[in-house]
């Protein structure tokens, strides 16, 4: 079932087929478009058991997330994709000033061209399909690069894609960063990358020497803070389903808490019931919880808990392990310092630290000092708070009362800032992430700029006084 990695030169052939055909592809209407997402739909709903079985194979995940994580987010793209592709595509014309009388302007959304999207692996199916539908929709033609370290998704996507769209539409190429490399190196109009920020770096550099565009979606670490305000039942059952889920795999998952001291040791209470409840009391044995995806990053938590906990943090909750299976149980920590282990970079595995802050007004300047989150997160019952947490710090995107889900709302643009990322998508902004606008003006009959064309007389320099006066 799997292909094999592309010889280089054959990366160079579908890269030149891709370039050749996006002149007809871009002429597509919204018609055509949607009958190829339906086909795409078809093919993912016919390919249901295909998904969960590699999933399962790549990191153990299980079949209700990966229904609930995959294949969910993308059935929902493609239906508001479908839905509202004729007006996402119909030229939105725009306001003219009175000094341009007798013009009409509008903004005409053309595909970029032939795109490159790269994918990661920690939910290895809809980080790849939800971009493609996005750049489908838009009318581009693409290489689609999923990662090696899931090979079993890598290969369905590979055949999957192969079933609905011919290899000069949208193609899928397997391999590990040396393709990737490969891949960078090539003209490409945009370029859409999820992963590492260290990787979105090296996708920078190549995009910034073709002049071509970019959206990077990266990861971070984001805080989560809980006001004393909050309801700690409800606050740790949200933390706890959004910092497990995927076995804490996920870029915008709760990296670390902020709690208030004198809240604190209830939190960490309410954090164990709700673990047991959603894993039970032997988390090793709960066919919910997904193993870490490689012995790298297995080594690199364990190894990160650990040293956490040489410099005083203390495992409250979880800490057991088996690097046999690569199992980290839901972990948490406390008396965790600022420059401890845990905190110096994006964890991406199931270890929750715990920060305490004496006065909330602690929290935004700790967060404002580090690199700008992918998300933050804030549970309490005070709105004015709230506001105040939200205007005095920024992220990518933000849950309040909950994690995770500003994610599942295709109306809200998906997207970093700063080390976080660059650009968004979802829905209508995915169809934009994809797509040039491009300006047109078209000049009709009254012509208001040829009264001022050289020679530039003192009739037209009145004309042009005149035009100051009234229009600036
Ligand atoms: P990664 O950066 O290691 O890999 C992503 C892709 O880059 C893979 O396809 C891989 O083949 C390629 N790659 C790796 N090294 C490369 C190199 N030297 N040159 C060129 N290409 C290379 O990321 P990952 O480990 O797959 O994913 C984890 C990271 O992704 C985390 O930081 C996480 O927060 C982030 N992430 C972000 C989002 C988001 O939507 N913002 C979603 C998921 C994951």
């Amino acid at each position: 079932m799997a292909s094999p990695a592309l010889a280089p030169d054959r990366i160079l052939e579908v890269f030149r087929a891709l370039q050749a055909n996006r002149a007809t592809v871009k002429r597509t209407s919204a018609s055509q478009r949607i009958a190829k997402l339906e086909k795409l739909r078809e093919a993912i709903q016919a390919h249901e058991p295909k998904i969960r079985e590699a999933l399962a194979k790549d990191f153990r995940k299980a079949a209700t997330e990966v229904d609930l994580t995959e294949v969910f987010p993308v059935l929902v793209e493609i239906k508001d994709a479908i839905k509202h592709l004729h007006r996402w595509m119909r030229p939105q014309r725009v306001d003219t000033p009175m000094s341009m009388l007798g013009t009409s302007s509008e903004i005409v959304y053309e595909p970029k061209g032939c795109v490159l999207i790269i994918a990661p692996w920690n939910y290895p199916f809809q980080l790849a399909i939800a971009p493609v539908i996005a750049a489908v929709a838009a009318g581009n033609t693409m290489v689609l690069k999923p990662s090696e370290l899931t090979p079993a998704t890598a290969a369905l996507l590979h055949d999957l894609i192969g079933e609905v769209f011919a290899e000069n539409e949208v193609a899928v190429v397997q391999g590990d960063a040396v393709e990737t490399q490969k891949l960078l190196a090539l003209p490409f109009e945009h370029f859409f990358f999820t992963g590492s920020t260290k990787v979105g770096r090296i996708v920078a550099e190549a995009a910034a020497k073709h002049l071509a565009s970019t959206t990077l979606e990266l990861g971070g670490k984001s805080p989560a803070i809980v006001d004393d305000s909050a309801d700690l039942k409800s606050t740790a059952r949200r933390l706890v389903w959004g910092k497990f889920v995927n076995g804490g795999q996920t870029c915008i998952a709760p990296d670390y808490i902020m709690v208030s001291e004198a809240k604190q040791a209830a939190l960490v209470d309410a954090l164990r019931v709700a673990i047991t409840d959603m894993y039970g009391a032997d988390v090793k044995q709960s066919a919910d919880f997904c193993r870490i995806i490689n012995s790298r990053n297995y080594d690199r938590l364990t190894g990160m808990l650990d040293a956490t906990v040489k410099d005083g943090g203390k495992v409250e909750i979880g800490g057991e392990r088996d690097a046999g299976e690569r199992y980290i149980a839901p972990t948490v920590v406390t008396n965790v310092k600022p420059e401890s282990a845990l905190m110096a970079e994006e964890i991406f595995g199931p270890i929750l630290p715990i920060l305490t802050f004496k006065n909330l007004d602690e929290v935004a300047p700790f967060i404002t000092a580090r690199d700008k989150p992918l998300a933050l997160y804030m549970f309490g019952n005070d709105e004015r708070r709230i506001d105040d947490m939200i205007a005095n710090t920024t992220a990518g995107g933000t849950s309040i009362n909950n994690t995770v889900i500003h994610f599942a709302n295709q109306n809200l643009p998906f997207g970093g800032v700063g080390p976080s990322g660059l650009g968004s998508y979802h829905g209508y902004y995915g169809f934009k992430t994809f797509s040039h606008e491009r300006a047109v003006l078209r000049q009709g009959r009254i012509d208001a700029f040829k009264s001022v064309y050289p020679p530039y007389t003192e009739k037209v320099q009145k004309m042009f006084k005149w035009m100051k006066r009234i229009f600036t």
